[in-house]
C-alpha cells in the first residue's frame, strides 16, 4: 500500500502571525545595549513557509564577541557574588516574563521556524518551566558536608562559577535550546555570550530585549553570525571558562578542537538516530500512538526523535500498516492555517536539500515508501511524512540522522539482535522499548547505549531529568541539577585547626 495525497493547508491570504512591531531590534545584544555589528552587513532571516524575508540580523564578527565577552567580563564577578537567593528572584523575574510575553514569543517563534503553533506553545512553556526549575534548583546546590578527613585538617567544599561561557545554540528550539543553557548558566553565577543559529536568532534577540531591566548589562549578551565566524571565536576565545554547544556532529567536532588550545571546558549536546525497539508482546496501539507523537514532533527536527523502529519480526506487518495508516493522517500546513497542524515545513533550503536527498537516495536504493518519500510542491520546504519499510540492515536511512518527518522500519528476530543493532549507530542520545515483560523492560533499557531510554514511551521529557548523550551524541547535561554541577567547579578548602 503506498498513499501519496499529502497537501499542504495554507494561512488565509494577508492573516499574519507577526507584525514588523514584533521584531526585535536590529542588533547584538551586548553590555545591556542592542549594537550594530563591526561588519555594518547582515545576515536575512527567512520564513519557510513562504520563502520570504522576515527580518535581517547583524552578521558577526570576531570583533563583535570580543567586545561581548568584554561586557560579560566585566559583569560575571557581581553577578556571581549574588546569594543564590538574589539570583533565584531574577531566575523568577525572567520566567514571570516570558510568561506575559508568552503568546508573542509563540508567534515569534513559529513565524521563524514554520512549525506548528502547538509545537512553538509546548517550546515557549517549557522555557518558562525551565527557569522557575533553575530559580529552584540555585537555592538547592549543596557540596559534600564539611567535616574532618585526615586529623586536624577541616575540608570546606565551595561550589564556584566558571567565570564567562560561551553558547552555541540550534535552530530546531530556537528559545528553549538557548534557556537550557542560560538558566544553569545564571543560575550557577556565570555570564555568558550566547549565538544563536543564524537562521533563527529571532525569539532569542526578542528574549534579551524583553529581559534586559531584569539582569545587570553584560550578564547575558547576544551575538548573532555565522557558526565558523562568530561561533568557531566563541570557542577559541582565551577568556572564556566553557563552550556549551547544542547542534550537529560536525559542529561539535569543530567547537571542540577549537576550544583545545585554550583547554577551557567542553559542553556538547549533538545529533541522535533513536531506536523504538518494539518486541513481540508489546501494545502495538501504544507504539503507533507514540511514534506518531515521538516520530514527528517537531516536524521530525528533533534530536531525540523516535525515528528507528526495530519490530519483531512476527508483529512488523501489523505495525507497519498502522503506522502508515497513523501518519498519513497527519496534518500538514503553515502554523497559521490552524492549531490542528501537525507538521511544517523544513527550517531552511539547505536542510530541505538535505532531507529531500536522503528520500531521493532510499527511492534510488529501492526502499519502499508506504508513505510520502517526496516533496511537496512549494512555496515552502515541505516534505511529505514518511515510512520506510522494510528498511535492510545498514541502509543509509535508517543509520544517519535525517532530521525531518522521516521513519524506517526494520525487524529483528530476538532480544540480543535487538539490541546490538539498536546500539550499531554512532549516535547515543535516546532510545525507546515497547514490551509488557517488566523483565525485558528492566534488561534492555540497561542495555541500551543511550543518555536516555524511555519503557514504552518516547520523548517525553522532565526539566528535573537530565538530558545528552552518549558516544557521538556528545557530553554534558542539560536540565536537572545535574547542569548546575557541568556549569560550575568544586573547590577544596582546607583549614588547618590543630593546635
Ligand atoms: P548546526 O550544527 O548546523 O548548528 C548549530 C549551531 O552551531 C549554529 O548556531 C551554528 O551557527 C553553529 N556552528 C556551525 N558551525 C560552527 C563552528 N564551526 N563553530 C562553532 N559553531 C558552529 O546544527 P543545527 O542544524 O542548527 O541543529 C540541528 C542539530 O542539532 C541536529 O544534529 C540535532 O540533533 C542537534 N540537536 C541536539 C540537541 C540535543 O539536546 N542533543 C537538541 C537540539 C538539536
Amino acid at each position: 500500500m503506498t498513499i501519496t495525497a499529502e497537501t499542504i493547508r495554507r494561512s488565509k491570504p494577508g492573516s499574519m502571525l507577526i507584525s514588523c512591531d514584533d521584531l526585535p531590534p536590529r542588533g547584538h545584544y551586548f553590555g545591556g545595549e542592542f549594537r550594530p555589528s563591526t561588519s555594518g552587513s547582515t545576515l536575512v532571516v527567512i520564513d519557510p513557509c513562504t520563502e520570504t524575508v522576515l527580518a535581517e540580523v547583524p552578521d558577526g564578527t570576531v570583533e563583535d564577541v570580543d567586545a561581548a565577552v568584554a561586557a560579560a567580563t566585566a559583569a560575571q564577578p557581581a553577578w556571581g557574588h549574588l546569594t543564590p537567593k538574589d539570583r533565584s528572584a531574577v531566575l523568577l523575574r525572567i520566567a514571570d516574563r516570558i510568561e506575559t510575553n508568552s503568546d508573542l514569543l509563540v508567534r515569534l517563534e513559529s513565524a521563524n521556524t514554520g512549525k506548528p503553533l502547538t509545537v512553538a506553545r509546548d517550546d515557549i512553556d517549557s522555557t518558562i518551566d525551565t527557569f522557575r526549575f533553575f530559580a529552584g534548583a540555585a537555592r538547592a546546590i549543596t557540596s559534600q558536608a564539611a567535616a574532618d578527613y585526615t586529623d586536624g585538617h577541616l575540608s570546606v567544599i565551595l561550589r564556584e562559577p566558571l567565570g564567562v561561557i560561551g553558547v552555541v545554540t540550534p535552530w530546531n528550539y530556537p528559545l528553549l535550546m538557548a534557556a537550557w543553557k542560560i538558566g544553569p548558566i545564571l543560575a550557577a553565577g556565570n555570564s555568558l555570550v550566547l549565538k544563536p543559529s543564524e537562521q533563527t536568532p529571532l525569539t532569542t534577540l526578542k528574549f534579551a530585549e524583553l529581559v534586559s531591566d531584569l539582569l545587570p548589562p553584560g550578564v547575558l549578551n547576544v551575538v548573532t553570525g555565522v557558526g565558523p565566524v562568530v561561533g568557531s571565536r566563541l570557542s577559541q576565545h582565551p577568556d572564556l571558562a566553557m563552550i556549551a554547544l547544542t547542534g550537529s556532529v560536525n559542529s561539535g567536532r569543530a567547537v571542540a578542537s577549537g576550544a583545545a588550545d585554550s583547554l577551557k571546558r567542553v559542553h556538547l549536546e549533538l545529533g541522535g538516530k533513536a531506536p523504538v525497539v518494539v518486541f513481540e508482546d508489546a501494545d502495538l496501539t501504544a507504539v503507533t500512538e507514540g511514534v506518531r507523537y515521538a516520530g514527528f514532533w517537531n516536524s521530525g527536527q528533533e534530536c531525540g526523535a523516535g525515528c528507528r523502529i526495530l519490530v519483531h519480526e512476527t508483529v512488523a506487518a501489523e505495525l507497519t500498516e498502522r503506522l502508515t495508516e497513523a501518519v498519513a493522517s497527519l496534518v500538514v500546513g503553515e502554523p497559521g492555517a490552524g492549531d490542528d497542524v501537525e507538521i511544517g515545513p523544513m527550517v531552511s533550503k539547505a536542510h530541505f536539500d538535505r532531507v529531500a536527498g536522503f528520500l531521493q537516495r532510499a527511492e534510488a536504493a529501492g526502499i519502499r515508501a508506504t508513505v510520502g518519500g517526496r516533496v511537496l510542491d512549494g512555496p515552502g520546504y515541505f516534505i511529505a511524512p514518511t515510512v520506510f519499510s522494510p528498511v535492510a540492515d545498514g541502509a543509509e536511512v535508517a543509520h544517519h540522522e535525517i532530521f525531518g518527518p522521516v521513519i524506517t522500519i526494520e525487524t529483528f528476530a530476538d532480544e540480543d539482535e535487538a539490541i546490538e543493532r539498536a546500539n550499531a549507530v554512532p549516535y547515543g542520545l535516546a532510545a525507546s522499548v515497547w514490551t509488557n515483560d517488566a523483565r525485558r523492560s528492566h534488561a534492555v533499557a540497561a542495555r541500551l547505549d543511550a543518555g536516555t531510554v524511555w519503557v514504552n514511551s518516547h520523548l517525553v521529557l522532565a526539566t528535573e531529568a537530565p538530558w545528552g548523550g552518549f558516544k557521538g551524541s556528545g557530553y554534558g547535561r542539560d536540565l536537572s541539577i545535574y547542569a548546575l554541577d557541568d556549569y560550575s567547579r568544586t573547590k577544596h578548602v582546607m583549614h588547618n585547626h590543630q593546635r
